[in-house]
C-alpha cells in the first residue's frame, strides 16, 4: 500500500543510527546473559541455565520479530493525491465514516486526508492516526503499526526486567551444589563483573525508557486521542469549553488496535481478526495541521 519505510523516511539520520544502537544494544544483552551471566557459579552446571537461555532467547526473538514488523509496515500512509490514491480503501469504510465530511486536504504533501491523520515533517507524507514519528523504529507510528511498536516495547521491558533479574539472582544467589567450577573454565571474575554491571544499567535504562513510553501508548489509546489530539486539545483548551467526546468501552478501543482476535493473540507480531488495512474506525474531531 505505502512506500517501503526506508524510502519514506531516508532522509532522517538519526532513524538508521537509532536501529543500529537497538540491534547492538540486543546483541550485547544475548551475549553477556549467555556469555557472563549463565556461567556465573549460581547457574552454572544447574539445570535452570539452559531453560533461561531457551527463554531469554525467545522474548529477544519475539523483540526482534516485532521490531521488524514496526519497522517495516505501513503505518497508514495516506496515498499522494493524482498518483495512488487507492478508492478500495475509500470504500471500505463505513457508511458512516463515508458521510463524514472532516476529510481534508494536507497544505504540506497536498493528499486528501481522512479525519485524525497528520503530516509527518520526517517521512514528508501523511500517516492515519498517526502517534508520532519514533527514529527507533525509524518509522511513523500511526494506525496499522502501532500494535508492532506497542508489542515491541513490551518485549524490550521483558527482557529488561528479565536480563536485570538473571544479573541480581547470578550476585546474591548461593552456587549451585552441582556446579564444577575450575580455574580457565570461565572468564575472569572482572570482566564477568564489568560485563554483569553494564547490563544492569543497560537494563534498566531501555526498561524505564520502554515503560514510559509503553504507559503512554496504552493511555493514548483507552484515551482515544494521540499525544497530537491531546497537545492540541491542551492548547485549545478545549476541555474547558466542550462536553468530553463519547468515547467507545476501553476494551473495544485495545481491539481496534491489537486485533479482535483472542487477547492471547495480542502479544504476537501477526494480524489477529483485525480486517487488514481497515484498522480503528474514525472519530470525530475537527481539522488542524500539525
Ligand atoms: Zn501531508
Ligand atoms: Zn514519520
Amino acid at each position: 500500500m505505502g512506500a517501503p519505510a526506508g524510502s519514506r523516511c531516508a532522509r532522517d539520520p538519526c532513524g538508521p543510527l537509532c536501529l543500529l544502537l537497538t540491534y547492538l544494544s540486543v546483541a550485547y544483552a544475548d551475549y553477556v546473559v549467555l556469555a557472563h551471566v549463565l556461567l556465573q557459579p549460581a547457574f552454572r552446571g544447574s539445570p535452570w541455565c539452559p531453560v533461561h537461555a531457551v527463554a531469554f532467547n525467545v522474548v529477544v526473538a519475539l523483540l526482534l520479530a516485532c521490531h521488524a514488523r514496526a519497522v517495516l509496515a505501513d503505518p497508514g500512509v495516506v496515498p499522494l493525491a493524482g498518483t495512488a490514491m487507492d478508492f478500495s480503501e475509500l470504500r471500505s469504510l463505513r457508511k458512516a465514516e463515508r458521510s463524514n465530511e472532516d476529510w481534508t486536504v494536507c497544505n504540506r504533501c497536498e493528499t486528501y486526508r481522512p479525519p485524525r491523520a497528520h503530516h509527518c515533517r520526517v517521512c514528508h507524507r501523511c500517516v492515519r492516526r498517526m502517534d508520532h514519528h519514533c527514529p527507533w523504529i525509524n518509522n511513523c507510528v500511526g494506525e496499522l503499526n502501532q500494535k508492532y511498536f506497542i508489542q515491541f516495547l513490551f518485549y524490550t521491558g521483558l527482557a529488561s526486567v528479565y536480563a536485570a533479574g538473571l544479573v541480581l539472582a547470578a550476585w546474591l544467589r548461593p552456587p549451585d551444589g552441582s556446579a564444577t567450577v575450575t580455574p580457565g573454565d570461565v572468564p575472569s571474575d572482572r570482566v564477568q563483573t564489568a560485563h554483569c554491571i553494564v547490563l544492569l544499567l543497560e537494563s534498566v535504562l531501555f526498561g524505564a525508557f520502554v515503560t514510559a513510553i509503553f504507559y503512554d501508548q496504552v493511555t493514548s489509546i483507552i484515551t482515544d486521542e494521540t499525544p497530537l489530539e491531546q497537545l492540541r486539545k491542551r492548547v485549545l483548551k478545549e476541555a474547558d469549553r466542550e462536553a468530553p467526546p463519547r468515547r467507545k468501552p476501553r476494551l473495544a478501543l485495545l481491539r481496534d488496535v491489537f486485533g479482535r482476535g483472542f487477547v492471547i493473540c495480542w502479544f504476537f507480531p501477526w494480524n489477529c481478526g483485525a480486517p487488514a488495512g481497515t484498522g480503528p474506525a474514525y472519530s470525530y474531531l475537527p481539522d488542524y495541521d500539525v
